[in-house]
């Protein structure tokens, strides 16, 4: 059997991050869970992670603070020995036309959204380098392609993204690192339940699918771009949102 892969999963005790994470543990990986939340909102994924066979652990963490990004990548490679794979999945919203929109919507955004990616790329890549292999796969979404109004800081936010993960392929394609982004068009979750059934109807409209995706949907695209299949594959931008960006 091949060895044990270990993988850092930001924003995964729940939602998009903890289908991620359920599904690479289903695939002969171990799981560091870096989340903002307390432990104990992360407690069901938890207990699914290690009922798939994951040696799983659990890191308090706000991705914006660049000291405390390495103290917790520090702990994580300690505790398993090595990190193969980063997912930057940890993300908010903070939604405003620009009219009424605060800086401090603008900054706080940013921070995770952006620099959160910035800071844990920073930190894993050296350990990443030692084994010359790595994988890292960052949550962006259709947003930061198409603009959306009342979304300027998480488009922007979303769209950084983007140009971050290409420069990240360019810089460390060289030692065997790949740098890929998922973006999710509208995905069933606590927020898009949420809607009434009208605002869902006008949703379905702007879908070629007719459907919102599900978290598996994301994890699967992710499950792929982790895999030994995309080992030639770097720097794309993966759409999973049922046509929405055509
Ligand atoms: P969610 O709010 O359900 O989960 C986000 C997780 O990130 C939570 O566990 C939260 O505690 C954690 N988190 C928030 N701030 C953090 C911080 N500063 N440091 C560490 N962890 C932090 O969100 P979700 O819907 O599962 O979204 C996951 C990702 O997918 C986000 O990046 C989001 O922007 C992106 N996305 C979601 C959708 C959608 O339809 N849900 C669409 C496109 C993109």
């Amino acid at each position: 059997m091949a060895e044990k892969r270990v993988a850092l999963i930001t924003g995964a005790g729940r939602g998009i991050g903890a289908a991620i994470a359920l599904t690479l543990a289903k695939e002969n990986t171990d799981i560091a869970v870096v989340d903002y939340a307390d432990e104990s909102a992360a407690a069901e994924t938890l207990a699914a992670l290690r009922e798939a066979g994951a040696a799983a652990r659990y890191y308090r963490c706000d991705v914006s603070d660049f000291a405390a990004a390495k103290e917790v990548v520090d702990a994580i490679a300690k505790d398993f020995g090595k990190i193969d794979i980063l997912v930057n999945n940890a993300g908010i919203t903070a939604d405003k036309l620009i009219l009424r929109m605060e800086e401090e919507d603008w900054d706080k955004v940013l921070a995770v959204n952006l620099k959160g990616c910035f800071n844990m790329i920073k930190h894993v890549t050296p350990y990443m380098m030692r084994k010359r292999c790595g994988r890292i796969v960052s949550v962006s979404s259709v947003v930061g392609l198409m603009g959306n109004a009342g979304q300027a800081n998480y488009a922007a936010s979303k769209a950084g993204i983007v140009g971050l993960t290409k420069t990240v392929a360019k810089e460390f394609g060289p030692r065997n690192i790949t740098a890929n982004a998922v973006a999710p068009g509208f995905i069933k979750t606590a927020m898009t339940e949420a809607l009434s059934e009208e605002q869902k109807k006008a949703m379905y409209k702007l879908i070629p699918l007719g459907c919102l995706g599900e978290t598996q949907d994301i994890a699967n695209a992710v499950k792929f771009l982790v895999s030994d299949d995309a080992r030639y594959i770097t720097g794309v931008v993966l759409k999973v949102d049922g046509g929405m960006y055509i």
